[in-house]
């Protein structure tokens, strides 16, 4: 029997944050996010069983429709879309259409599925799981206050082959002065910022 997840939303948009800002993507937010962090803005998707479940395979379709409008890879995200077993989506994915499948995760569950690029953001408070260190493409830390600069500094030693970003909590006045001066001053550190956010776009 097919998979079936909870999905807050898809949509077809551009990347707004980290390495691949500016491309465009389709997005499949899965609900359900125990992680709470006070930050959030998408605390509607904590809770998986208030949004309607989807097959995987009507998501690869849809997916495989964004590919033909244009879309360069596809995002899963959430919520925490590893609080699922996503084994299934990705391979549906797959076999749907050519679209490379990025993860956006906190790292706090094991890894499944088999994501073409994964995107670390760890919580301070819920500290990610080693193995999402190190097999992640891009770390990306947000910082709202100096202790979050010297987590960034923990988590960054233990993930050596990835991109590292650090991002501004949004209207953070003290966090946007601390990541400009630690992307000014460390050179392996890259400024992220919420463009969709700036552009008022999804
Ligand atoms: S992990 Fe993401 S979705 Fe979950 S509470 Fe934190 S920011 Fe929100």
């Amino acid at each position: 029997m097919s998979q079936q997840l909870s999905v807050v939303e898809t949509f077809h948009s551009l990347q707004g944050e980290g390495l691949h800002a500016g491309r465009s993507a389709f997005f499949i937010r899965l609900g359900g996010c125990t992680v709470g962090c006070a930050w959030c803005d998408t605390k509607h998707s904590w809770p998986a069983d208030s949004h309607p479940s989807r097959s995987v395979e009507s998501l690869a379709r849809e997916a495989a429709s964004a590919a033909r409008d244009g879309a360069a890879f596809a995002v899963i995200t959430g919520g925490e879309p590893l609080h699922h077993n996503l084994d299934a989506l990705t391979a549906a994915i797959r076999s749907a259409c050519t679209l490379p499948v990025h993860l956006e995760t906190s790292g706090v569950d094991p890894l499944s599925g088999s994501p073409d690029w994964i995107t670390l953001s760890p919580k301070r408070h819920r500290p990610p799981r080693p193995e999402l260190l190190s097999h992640c493409h891009e770390l990306k830390v947000i910082v709202h206050e100096p202790a979050d600069l010297l987590f960034a500094e923990v988590v960054s030693a233990q993930a050596p082959q990835a991109h590292w970003l650090i991002q501004p909590g949004w209207e953070s006045s003290e966090g946007q002065q601390l990541a400009v001066d630690q992307a000014r001053s460390h050179s392996r550190w890259r400024l992220s910022l919420q463009s969709h956010k700036w552009l008022g776009v999804r």
